[in-house]
């Protein structure tokens, strides 16, 4: 870097901090900034356009351009030189503006003499926030430096809007974080919930872009830099060694902490003028908008990492923490990039939803949300940029959709939502105690699916007749390493105490496609879904299945024990895992444990191939459950988890009802108690049709077992099943036009 651009941009950012610290209005101060970047960089404009909504660009101060036009000119994003700059958050340095492709002439500026354009982007953590302009009427092209300098000034400015400095003046300066704004996200778990947002991770705010003393600021950048690697040794030199992921995460963690590109770059930075702190975010904001363009997931991850590496170095540079004062809503809705099931189920109940910025359906922090009932919408890009501290907040999670800072009419709407579904709930409660018999008198068991005995007290509450599916896998899941025996018989046990006697079904651990242990090797594999995964990982490498086994017949001490294996594919592979069963309990017997009263065995029928298994299937297996979710998956060959054809395909689809029946028929031929537990059982419509057609027994979330009993006890499931057979008979390709249209004629 030449000495000479250090020291002018240095001398830019000086002159501008002492227009900064001037008392003053947001115009004023405006104005005076653009006089200074205009007189500094010797050009005849200089303009600053700033949001005013999502699409629209306000001039918001100008040296040069008519004074008139400000605060009257607006631009869509995309449209002119200005808004390309918006829309693609990169700079536009021209010679000959009138040629360059989109330009656009707006008469009541007088900038029609301009030749030169050079527009940088105004973004801060990848939040855009308007453009910066100068402009000269010679033909030159701006060298790479003074655009260097341009952008120094511009993220400068990005800090002083974040902090307010510019607030009070035109609409566009005071709506930064107060416009109201939808997130469309991916549902994690149903539920609608208003309420004040609570940051997982407050930001840290700079208040000081501008340094005066280079040297000092070296210094302090290059002590924070030793401290934090001296941070991520620790954390590397306290980590598991067998937990290989964590270890690969610090092992990047230490690779950037020592990169010197990384230092060197914000070393330039301070040269130019910019503070410790600025350096660090300036690199920060670069990370993120390239992982806004990397399609590479590795890089990405790796950029994730920088970026983490920024906040914590942020962060000892400020010395702002997690603590930063702010008291807890009372209704808090918690906002993060993403969190650990640890951290969550450190909030426990109290929150009231969840948004993330990423996170997946499958994803830990899904499953403990689901085990709380909070509602959680996934995806919703950008949010912890959006959101502060305290503001207003309103998640569906039927909809997958947030309305941050929403407008009255939008609250208004869901209050009312909010209220229908109080009414309903209370409905729900009155028939908590009634078992759920249809009109024409056919009764329905309706169990819950539980994983965490967190969720166990909703037994009572929702009114279930037992636990149709407990899934094992969660607790290992939300653990950073392989829990005990002991510890796993003990918390069998309080899961069947928690159930009073109610059957419980306790599936064998149902690993791999979307649930990966962090302390187990991940599998590379093409197709996880199709993979290495459940009763495959349980039977190739048993020793965790038969420690499982054990720990559940000494949990059962005498009691009745109900066990099921996931992804049976064929009958060889239940006859196996039935006799590790077998195997355990002589072995427990022999060792002189009281064996459980009654074993129950059953079998997940999950894949296609077990609907034509040989008879022997159906009566060797005690009991079967439709694991409807992978079965559903398999059957049209459309990825659970992904957004894009998940929810192509109806449940309702006469293909997959005629399967299911099927399947229904075959047990019945031999007597086999059969039960679907899929998210499907818990949609009321469908498992109204899944009745019709001969299921007796349903197992879902708590939450729906209301919902579904009441229409089941309003519904003749002989009317139901005679439209669903007209509708076959016309050819309709799902049920459901019908079946709804036959609910609403009966006013429901
Ligand atoms: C299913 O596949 O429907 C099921 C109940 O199991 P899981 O969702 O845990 O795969
Ligand atoms: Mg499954």
């Amino acid at each position: 870097m030449p000495g000479q651009t250090d020291s002018a941009s240095r001398r830019l950012l000086g002159r501008l901090r002492g227009a900064l610290a001037e008392p003053g209005a947001g115009q004023e101060r405006l104005d005076r900034i653009t006089t200074i970047i205009a007189e500094q960089m010797g050009t005849d404009v200089c303009s600053i356009y700033l949001f005013r909504d999502a699409d629209t660009l306000e001039l918001c101060a100008t040296e040069g351009l008519k004074s008139e036009a400000v605060h009257q000119t607006r631009l869509r994003v995309g449209e002119g030189l200005v808004g390309r700059v918006a829309k693609t958050a990169q700079p536009i340095n021209t010679g000959n503006a009138p040629q360059e492709r989109g330009f656009r002439y707006m008469p009541e500026t007088g900038e029609e003499v301009l030749s030169s354009f050079l527009g940088v982007p105004i973004q801060r953590l990848g939040e855009r926030l308007g453009v910066l302009v100068v402009q000269s009427r010679e033909g030159r092209q701006y060298s790479e430096d003074e655009v260097y300098a341009l952008e120094v000034v511009a993220m400068v400015l990005a800090e002083m809007t974040e902090l307010g400095a510019f607030i009070g003046e035109g609409e566009a300066l005071a709506a930064l974080h107060q416009r109201p704004v939808m997130f469309q996200g991916t549902v994690g778990q149903e539920g609608v919930a208003v309420g004040h947002v609570w940051l997982h991770e407050p930001r840290v705010v700079v208040t000081n872009p501008i340094a005066d003393d280079p040297e000092k600021e070296l210094t302090r950048l290059r002590e924070a830099v030793d401290r934090l690697r001296v941070t991520v040794d620790e954390m590397l030199s306290s980590a598991p060694l067998g937990d290989k992921d964590q270890l690969q995460v610090l092992e990047a963690y230490r690779m950037f902490a020592n990169s010197r590109g990384w230092k060197r770059r914000m070393e330039e930075d301070i040269a130019r003028g910019l503070s410790a702190e600025a350096a660090v975010e300036k690199e920060q904001s670069a990370a993120r908008a390239r992982m806004q363009t990397v399609p590479d997931a590795y890089l990405r991850e790796r950029l994730h990492d920088l970026d983490d590496l920024s906040n914590r170095l942020l962060r000892i540079l400020t010395g702002q923490g997690e603590r930063t004062g702010a008291e807890r809503p009372a209704d808090p809705i918690l906002i993060a990039r993403n969190i650990g099931p640890g951290e969550l189920l450190e909030y426990g109940r109290a929150l009231k939803g969840i948004v993330l910025e990423e996170g997946s359906v499958g994803s830990h922090a899904a499953i403990v949300a689901r085990a709380f009932a909070i509602p959680l919408v996934i995806n919703a890009a950008r949010i912890t940029t959006e959101a502060l501290n305290g503001d207003p907040i309103l998640l569906d999670g039927e909809q997958g959709v947030v309305h941050l800072r929403p407008e009255e009419t939008v609250a208004a709407a869901f209050r009312d939502k909010m209220a229908m579904q109080a009414k309903a709930q209370k409905r729900y409660a009155a028939i908590r105690r009634e078992p759920a018999v249809s009109l024409c008198g056919q009764r329905i068991a309706l169990t819950m699916n539980a994983g965490l005995m967190a969720e166990l007290p909703s037994l009572d509450s929702s009114g279930a007749e037992g636990v149709g599916l407990f899934r094992t896998e969660l607790q290992f899941l939300v653990r950073s390493k392989v829990p005990r025996r002991s510890e796993l018989a003990a918390l069998y046990a309080r899961v069947m105490d928690a159930a009073r006697g109610k059957r419980v079904a306790f599936r064998t651990l149902d690993i791999g496609s979307d649930k990966v242990l962090s302390y187990m090797k991940p599998q590379e594999e093409p197709n996880p879904a199709l993979g290495w995964r459940a009763i495959r990982v349980g039977l190739d490498r048993p020793g965790m299945m038969r420690m499982q086994l054990q720990a559940l017949i000494r949990a059962a001490n005498g009691r009745p024990l109900t066990v099921m294996f996931p992804f049976i594919a064929q009958l060889d592979e239940f006859r196996a895992a039935r006799d590790h069963l077998l195997h355990e309990l002589d072995r427990e017997e022999r060792l002189g444990r009281v064996l459980p009263e009654k074993v129950e065995i059953g079998a997940m029928l999950e894949t296609p191939s077990m609907a034509f298994a040989p008879r022997q299937f159906f009566e060797e297996a005690d009991f079967i459950s439709i694991g409807g979710n992978d079965l559903k998956q398999f059957f049209f060959a459309a990825d659970r988890e992904n957004e894009r054809v998940r929810r192509r395909y109806d449940t309702l689809n006469v293909s997959f009802l005629t399967f299911l029946e099927l399947i229904v028929r075959r047990c019945e031929e031999t007597g086999t108690p059969l039960s679907f537990c899929g998210e499907d059982a818990g949609r009321p419509v469908e498992a109204l049709c899944f009745a019709a057609i001969g299921f007796r027994a349903l197992s879902m979330r708590p939450a729906s077992i209301g919902p579904v009993k009441h229409l089941l006890r309003k519904s003749d499931l002989s009317e139901a099943r005679a439209v669903i057979d007209a509708a076959r008979a016309t050819g309709a390709q799902s049920v459901r036009p019908a079946v709804m249209d036959w609910l609403r004629r009966r006013g429901e």
